[in-house]
């Protein structure tokens, strides 16, 4: 472009109050804060200006009007863009059904109108209603959790980390911990089970080899420094093979020689035995604390299928120490938490109940004849929006449980595999990421694939549709 043609082209464009005044910009401004909208009007200017001075694809048959018109509509779809949550719901087709990056477990319906409720009221958080003294919004969730762990004491703060930190600042603050060499575990992010334990002010007596640990090791680094003996649920790796692990038993019998308590962290931690279902064992709560544990941390969005918690609960002694731990005011759970995990934990006062009701476990059980019925109907809804432009079938395959839980797992699942014949997997898997909604799959030998496990009933036609719309 010559530069006259620039410089013709720069003048044309309006001014921000020409575009303030346009009438298209009317309903913009009636919906939206009068400062986004200016801002959206002189980004999309800027913007236009820029384009103008790199030469780039003229616009001069826009002439003047056009170029508010552009300028308009560039400052709606921004102000769309601005407006819009940045944090919004995904369907995860992906069937890992505790996808840390994805939220990990969806809640019950009961514990989303508990939540919904104590959001929008005033609360008895921290009121004993019988004798109008303060009360601890620790209680409605301590009588559950003993009834159905049968530890003697409870204690909930804001995800399982904390609780590990509180656990260790309490009881081993300044002296030692023992732990195994295979159990020095990083979970994800920055959460390691040394570093915490540094954080905590207690120190890390490392024993055994990284697969084998015998409890003479554990009996032979005891000393008068030794606070406690902690063993660490590895709940995102196995070691297969040629290995030998401590069990809670046998380091509770170490304990009992030495009078040091004995702290498990369980990761996951479930509440019911999930092998009754079909899946691998997996250590529960109250099998932990039956075989003689002291104290065991665990999370409350994992296999439980609650909000994001940690859960401590053993005997009633060590409990109370770290309720008067200055720690807990900072890791204190809030008011939704309360609401939405007591409304879960009562779901397991009947166990039927709970597989029923908790999408985690609902989708961990599901039958394959559910998956394949729910496969069918997706690939049916893809391959009439798709007619001739994709391949899509139906086939059998594995989806993982996720959330450092089960990493042996494959539960056989359904899944629907789509190729699509103009563009690639990948490119489509891109598209339907950055879509509305956004849309997380896999992709396997350039084929697109959706695990129906978790994915909700009522989410199919709008990902057929998302589907649909970028194979045509
Ligand atoms: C997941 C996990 C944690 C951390 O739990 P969050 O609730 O994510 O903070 C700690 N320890 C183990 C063994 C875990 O699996």
């Amino acid at each position: 472009m010559s530069k006259e043609a620039r410089e013709r082209n720069l003048r044309l464009l309006p001014s921000v109050d020409e575009v303030l005044r346009y009438n298209k910009l009317a309903g913009l401004l009636a919906g939206h804060p009068r400062s986004v909208v200016v801002e959206a009007v002189r980004a999309s200017l800027a913007g236009e200006r820029r384009r103008i001075l790199e030469g780039s694809p003229t616009q001069e048959e826009l002439g003047e009007h056009s170029y508010l018109n552009l300028i308009a509509e560039k400052a709606i779809e921004a102000v769309r863009l601005s407006v819009r949550s940045k944090l919004s719901p995904v369907i995860n087709a992906t069937g890992v059904v505790l996808h840390t990056n994805l939220g990990r477990a969806l809640l019950s319906e009961k514990a989303r109108r508990a939540v919904n409720e104590i959001a929008s009221s005033y609360s008895n958080l921290e009121l004993n209603l019988d004798t109008g003294m303060r009360g601890s919004r620790y209680a409605p969730l301590e009588s559950l959790l003993t009834s159905l762990t049968g530890a003697e004491a409870a204690l909930v703060v804001n995800n399982n980390a904390a609780a590990v930190l509180l656990v260790l600042s309490t009881l081993a603050k300044g002296r030692e911990v023992v732990v195994s060499r295979g159990q020095l575990v990083e979970i994800g992010g920055s959460f390691r089970i040394p570093e915490v334990m540094a954080q905590s002010g207690a120190r890390l007596v490392e024993v055994g080899a990284t697969n084998k640990t015998y409890p003479e090791d554990y009996q032979k680094a005891v000393n008068e420094h030794t606070a406690l003996l902690l063993h660490v649920h590895t709940s995102n790796y196995r070691i297969i093979g040629f290995a030998r692990e401590t069990t809670i038993k046998e380091l509770v019998n170490i304990g009992r020689v030495f009078s040091l308590p004995v702290v498990s962290d369980l990761g996951s931690g479930s509440l019911v035995d999930l092998s009754r279902y079909g899946l691998p064992r997996e250590p529960a709560v109250k099998e932990v604390l039956a075989a003689g544990a002291d104290v065991v941390a665990f999370s409350g969005d994992k296999l439980l299928g609650g909000p994001q918690a940690g859960i401590v609960a053993g005997r009633r002694r060590y409990i109370e120490m770290m309720k008067k731990h200055p720690l807990l005011r900072a890791i204190r759970v809030d008011k939704m938490t309360v609401a939405a995990l007591e409304a879960t934990l009562r779901e397991y006062l009947d166990e039927e109940r709970a597989i029923e009701e908790l999408p985690v476990l609902k989708m961990l059980t599901a039958p394959i004849r559910l998956l394949e019925e729910k496969a069918g109907e997706l690939a049916g809804c893809i391959r009439r929006l798709a007619e001739d432009k994709a391949e899509v079938t139906v086939e059998q395959g594995y989806s993982a449980v996720g959330g450092g839980a089960l990493p042996a797992a494959e539960l056989p699942t359904v899944l629907v595999a789509v190729v699509p014949r103009a563009i690639s997997a990948g490119d489509l898997q891109t598209v339907l990421r950055k879509g509305e909604p956004a849309v997380m799959s896999r992709v396997r030998d350039n084929r697109l694939i959706l695990d129906v496990r978790t994915i909700r009933d009522n989410e199919l036609p709008a990902l057929a549709a998302a589907v649909g719309k970028v194979i045509n």
